[in-house]
């Protein structure tokens, strides 16, 4: 009998049970080696087989080809904050930010102390839309143009991917492998482990093999795109467990399908949840229809004073982890690739068992 809530937190994420399952019948054991994965050299033949698995798995789930390196480094999405423009622009140079939330604020922030930065676009006047490409406005001279893919406090999206002169770089922690991507159409994606991945500790970075190797002279080696890829990511001695698990994830992932089936059911989930808030006068969202999150769900009640009582009652029925971001307020859902449809219809079962007491 499973215990076990439905978890509707924006990160560190429900993980897939399967995944844990098999995390834990290896555990104290890794396949007869007689210690735990966590316990082994990330130089022994077994770690270094998990590693490549896990590269080769990822890779094949999205059709990462050769062009790509694919990166697994510590230091979260927000070390790639750095590292973006320390590797791809620097001192002197331009690139181009579009300013969808709170995240892509993140990036500019720490963008800007790098590099010289432009707003090529910006819904700031509240974040609830994504701008129109059409109404970008890019620099000729700029060496990328950052976008944050999925928001994940303010839970909008880009549905298509625009087109650009410069290289696109999208931070994807919220969305990486809910759908398929064209790779090609990116210079560089990265993405924090801990919603769609494997739990916290990893970031996982893809990047065009001829961005690499352009840092100044000067520029500490960790923070090196070309010095991790020529050490395969074991520069230093990286996050082993976490490694680990998202090798099982990805493994998860091929077998339910790979993120096409993925993105069928997370549409699914989503469409459900967003019908039910637009069939009621109590719930609403904030978030243009059209740019709206399949990953991160933001609603409000009609009286915020209800927040605390719909969070209680949401607890008593173990769905976990409701409430919006602090800067928002709220309550957000979020439906990454491990939450399952059933966890989205006690969710909306419940959403309306609170509005008719209130009536
Ligand atoms: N970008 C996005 C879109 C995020 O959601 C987050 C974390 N929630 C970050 C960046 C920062 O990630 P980390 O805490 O791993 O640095």
């Amino acid at each position: 009998m499973t215990t076990r809530a439905y978890n509707f937190s924006p990160g560190p994420a429900a993980l897939p049970e399967p995944v844990l399952e098999r995390a834990k019948a290896e555990f104290m054991d890794y396949r007869g080696q007689g210690l735990s994965v966590m316990e082994m050299s990330h130089r022994s033949s077994a770690f270094i087989d998990i590693a490549a698995r896990a590269e080769a798995d990822l890779r094949a789930l999205l059709g990462v080809d050769d062009d790509y390196h694919v990166l697994f480094l510590q230091g979260g999405a927000s070390m790639q904050f750095a590292m973006v423009p320390i590797n791809l622009a620097g001192q002197g140079a331009t690139a181009d930010y579009v300013h969808t939330g709170s995240w892509g604020s993140k990036a500019i922030e720490e963008a800007r102390r790098v590099t010289h930065v432009r707003i090529a676009a910006s819904s700031a006047d509240g974040f609830t839309h994504i701008p129109h490409p059409s109404t970008w406005r890019p620099s000729p001279d700029a060496r990328y143009c950052h976008i944050t893919s999925n928001e994940t406090i303010g839970g909008v999206q880009f549905h298509e991917f625009p087109r650009t002169d410069a290289p696109l770089v999208a931070d994807m922690s919220s969305d990486f492998v809910s759908r398929p991507i064209d790779v090609a159409r990116f210079g560089l994606i990265y993405a924090g482990a801990q919603k769609n991945v494997g739990p916290a500790g990893l970031c996982v970075v893809i990047v065009r093999r001829d961005l690499c190797g352009r840092t100044p002279p000067g520029t500490p080696r960790i923070l090196d795109y070309a010095v991790h890829a020529e050490h395969e990511s074991m520069f230093n001695t990286p996050p082993t467990y976490t490694w680990y698990l998202a090798g099982l994830v990805f493994a998860w992932l091929r077998q339910m399908g790979g993120v096409t089936a993925m993105a069928a059911t997370n549409r699914r989930k989503a469409s459900k949840l967003y019908a039910a808030i637009d069939a009621s006068n109590f719930y609403s969202s904030p978030v243009a229809r059209h740019d709206r999150s399949l990953m991160n769900v933001p609603f409000t009640l009609a009286d915020p004073a209800l927040d605390t009582a719909f969070l209680a009652g949401a607890d008593d029925r173990r769905l976990l982890n409701l409430k919006g971001h602090r800067s928002v307020g709220g309550m957000r859902a979020s439906l990454y690739n491990a939450v399952s449809e059933q966890a989205v219809d006690a969710l909306i079962d419940y959403m309306q068992v609170f509005e008719k007491e209130q009536a």
